[in-house]
């Protein structure tokens, strides 16, 4: 019948959920409870193609389409743990992609404001996100490298693609005291920056290497 195996899938998927709770984020580290119980409550199989669903909680960044892809649940979890949000706080994203992080973002902050370049993976994910009903998410087709000065400053600013160096805009757009994280580094690997706001610059520290893909546009590669 189909409502029974649609019962089973779900509670299949719902069980590779916790497996990837466990084994992918708190057996390597990644245990802020709050990043935590937002990984556990946010269904990652509905960001991703309906092919792909039974992949969905794998170990790995899956294609989304138009060459993108959504990033592997660790170094979501790993960005969103050094970012450190209590959740009264106002976060810019770059890099919408699925919407997958965004929807985390929902859960662990006060309000999100996500640039996509692509306006089909926008609408795309902002179906997701009022499916879910996530209402404190504002989704602006454009280039993310220019940030989005009309919501200035950002409490922090979190870049899901690799970046030749940080974007002066996005520098500019960051609260005193707030928190960037960015992938830097050339096409094919990249260095994860944490940065903050200081009254003399940004203050830089590199958490390790990653990979990405290109973060498009003015302060960035060549698109
Ligand atoms: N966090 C997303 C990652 C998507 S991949 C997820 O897990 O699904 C990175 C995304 O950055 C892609 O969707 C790509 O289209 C987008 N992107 C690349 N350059 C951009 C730019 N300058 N401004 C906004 N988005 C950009």
């Amino acid at each position: 019948m189909a409502v029974s195996s649609n019962t089973r899938s779900v509670t299949a998927l719902e069980g590779a959920r916790e497996r990837m709770v466990r084994t992918q984020l708190l057996d390597r580290g990644v245990n802020d409870p709050r990043v935590i119980d937002a990984m556990r409550k946010v269904p990652r199989h509905l960001f991703v193609e309906p092919a792909l669903v039974n992949r969905a909680y794998d170990d790995d960044p899956l294609p989304i389409g138009a060459k993108q892809t959504i990033s592997q649940p660790y170094i979501v979890g790993y960005m969103l743990q050094a970012l450190a949000l209590k959740g009264t706080e106002r976060v810019l994203e770059i890099g919408t992609g699925s919407a997958y992080q965004t929807a985390l973002l929902a859960e662990l902050c006060a309000n999100v404001f996500s640039v996509e370049k692509l306006r089909n993976l926008a609408v795309q994910g902002r179906a997701v996100l009022d499916e879910l009903r996530y209402y404190n998410v504002a989704i602006h087709v454009g280039d993310g490298t220019l940030g989005w000065s009309e919501h200035a400053p950002y409490d922090a600013i979190v870049v899901a693609a690799g970046a030749p160096r940080v974007p002066e805009p996005l520098a500019q757009q960051l609260a005193f005291g707030g928190r960037l994280i960015i992938p830097i580094g050339d096409r094919t690997s990249q260095v994860l920056k944490l940065a903050s706001r200081t009254p003399n610059g940004l203050e830089e520290r590199s958490l390790g290497e990653c990979r990405f893909v290109k973060l498009l546009g003015k302060y960035g590669w060549p698109g």
